[in-house]
């Protein structure tokens, strides 16, 4: 963990080739279930277990993200969830890449957890290439990933038995309840899911939001047969998964 090393020792690790692991989350509401900070906490712990295996260092985790959106995080409209624009998580992703390659990384992952962050991620990277190509530097490899995609199908099918309702409705719904119940189980309280009804959201985006479409708990499905069971399936098919396409990605 970076935050837990002194300056020397992370010098000589990034000198050596170290793999530096950056979780992306968010400060957003997840039910009436789970804590606001699920989406920084579980792309830590996929890191954490991901790096023990490649020896990789994990930097502090950006704990705001994107602004939340109804059909995939219910929605900015609710107290706690706390956003950035666009435009500044653009500027602090650039920020941070610049600085990780005046350190000497050349190898970075950004994993994240939270789907809103992806295009202003892709667009951060993207605008540190080049401001680094003009900088001479042309050696650094960036890999951004959400975690989540590395689960099977045959994992989904075992999670899901009554089917996937894809990843945008898993907010606060199965996948991440299960995932914070073997991870952190003093932070969910199943006693408090909602059954509602599953999220139906239309085939395009209205502004102001259509309240009305968003369950008004914020789970955008029931997270009812949440499972540590489940949870631990995922973590172990994560930490089994993704080290290996790291390695792969950066020729190793
Ligand atoms: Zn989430």
């Amino acid at each position: 963990m970076m935050g837990e090393m002194t300056w020397p020792d992370y010098k000589s690790r990034v000198e050596k080739g170290a793999i530096v692991l950056v979780p992306f989350g968010s400060t957003e509401q997840h039910g009436y279930h789970m804590c606001l900070g699920t989406d920084s906490l579980l792309p830590t712990a996929v890191s954490r277990a991901v790096a023990e295996q490649i020896d990789a260092i994990v930097a502090p985790a950006v704990n705001y993200g994107a602004r939340s959106q109804p059909k995939s995080g219910g929605g900015n409209h609710y107290i706690g969830t706390t956003s950035l624009s666009g435009v500044t998580l653009i500027h602090l992703v650039r920020d941070m890449i610049v600085e990780f390659a005046r350190h000497g990384v050349r190898r970075l992952v950004l994993m994240n957890g939270h789907m809103e962050n992806g295009p202003f991620l892709a667009e951060g990277v993207d605008v540190a290439m080049r401001e680094l190509k003009l900088e001479g530097i042309t050696d650094m490899t960036i890999l951004k990933l959400d975690y989540y995609e590395f689960t099977s199908e045959e994992t989904l099918k075992i999670v899901f038995p009554d089917g996937f309702p894809g990843w945008a409705l898993e907010h606060a719904a199965v996948f991440e309840t299960s995932l914070m119940m073997s991870l952190h189980p003093g932070m969910v309280d199943l006693s408090r899911v909602r059954e509602e009804r599953l999220a139906n959201f239309p085939p395009y985006d209205i502004y102001p939001a259509d309240l009305e479409a968003i369950p008004p708990s914020g789970a955008l499905s029931p997270a009812g047969s949440a499972s540590v069971e489940k949870g631990e399936r995922m973590m172990k098919e994560y930490a089994a998964l993704i080290p290996p396409a790291i390695l792969k990605a950066f020729g190793l």
